[in-house]
């Protein structure tokens, strides 16, 4: 081991960094777990650790907004390690896959004991997504039945006040309308952040301030007539156009039952883009057909968006998003030494939607070295 100014130096790859509009072939360097320098011709030699990153591209860790990483706590928790850090993701929020009768063994088995950096979205519902148990598993109505929940908000603000360093906000999903009312007033008495699925709408978006997020954005499932982002006619519903006017955040979300390839097509054509780029990882989903960051990002670049648009969605924006600009999401000297460094594969790659429907893809990202404070993980 070499000593030196630097922990790790990332060598000649083509750093992409919205945040300071860079792309551009340039070297960074990690200093005490922090960025120090971006720029051409950092002086390797005085770095433990070099990461020749020539032909790749070079981005802020990855920020996944909407995961399910509460491994072994939840039947739908995957492990953060493996399949959300290993694969580019420095950063992610579980979205609500506990709740306040169960968060505590989260944060005490996984959050607190992961290299990955995990923050939560609390769930309305007293026990999270248990209902995410074993595929055909009968649990009773009291649980399970679409209207009735477990809600406890004394009890969600209590847990939320004591994991204010971790809970960025509450989760609505699954379960009816009466929970996203329920759900807006906890956010309300907690002054935090609001996701919702993209179900019951338009209404479901009525219960959306500025800066909430609706996730699922381009799912397929139709519950009702108009249920999500288009209507019968496959025209996107006004309500949409509203809600991103006053500020509310678009994800993706992409999961097993939430991405479909014609509606996020007509969504796009008719100027509805995601804001935040996220896997909805979970048991039923890590093993396609969202596999990973890297992979739902090459979905956009198929759909029409920019590198630097899909680095952005999946970097500085996210990181935005739940607070944390300049920490997070950025190669500015002085934020979290996190770094992704991908390989963008070119060929024919058949990429599928939940529903199995597929599109020839031209460009596949992988994630190939991940640094997470300075640290080389994979
Ligand atoms: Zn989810």
């Amino acid at each position: 081991m070499k000593m030196g100014r630097y922990d790790v130096v990332i060598k000649n790859g083509m750093v992409i960094d919205p945040s300071q509009g860079i792309h551009e072939v340039k070297d960074v360097a990690i200093s005490e777990g922090k960025i120090v320098d971006v720029r051409k011709g950092v002086n390797a030699s005085e770095s433990k650790y070099v990461i020749d990153a020539d032909g790749m591209i070079v981005t802020p860790g990855l920020v996944d907004i909407h995961v399910h990483c509460c491994y072994k706590i939840a039947h739908l928790g995957v492990d953060p390690e493996l399949l959300c850090l290993a694969k580019g993701s420095t950063t992610v929020v579980d979205a609500g896959s506990t709740g306040e009768l169960n968060f505590m063994g989260f944060r005490r088995y996984v959050i607190d004991n992961s290299r990955t950096r995990i923050f939560a979205l609390i769930n309305i519902e007293s026990q999270g997504m248990i209902e995410y148990a074993r595929a055909n598993q009968k649990w009773p109505s009291l649980i399970t039945g679409r209207d009735e929940m477990f809600i406890n908000i004394e009890g969600t603000l209590e847990v939320i006040r004591r994991n204010r360093d971790v809970i960025l906000g509450i989760k609505w999903a699954h379960h009816g309308l009466e929970g996203v009312k329920l759900a807006r007033k906890a956010a309300d008495e907690a002054g935090c952040l609001l996701m919702a699925e993209n179900h019951h709408q338009p209404e479901t978006l009525k219960y959306m301030k500025k800066g909430d997020i609706i996730t699922h954005l381009y799912h397929g499932i139709k519950i009702e007539q108009h249920d999500g982002l288009l209507d019968a006619d496959g025209k996107v519903q006004p309500e949409f156009f509203k809600a991103a006017k006053r500020g509310v955040i678009f994800d993706v979300g992409h999961g097993a039952r939430s991405f479909r390839w014609p509606v996020a097509e007509k969504g796009m054509e008719q100027g509805i883009r995601p804001h935040t780029i996220s896997t909805d990882i979970h048991a039923e989903s890590f093993n396609g057909p969202a596999y990973d960051m890297p992979t739902t990002m090459s979905k956009f670049l198929h759909l029409g968006l920019s590198l630097e648009e899909v680095v952005e969605a999946s970097t500085a924006r996210p990181a935005e998003v739940i607070g944390k600009k300049g920490e997070i999401g950025t190669l500015r000297p002085g934020a979290c030494g996190d770094v992704t460094v991908l390989k963008m594969l070119e060929g024919k790659f058949p990429l599928l939607d939940v529903e199995g429907e597929g599109r020839i893809c031209k460009k596949l990202l992988k994630a190939v070295r991940v640094v997470r404070n300075g640290e080389i993980v994979y």
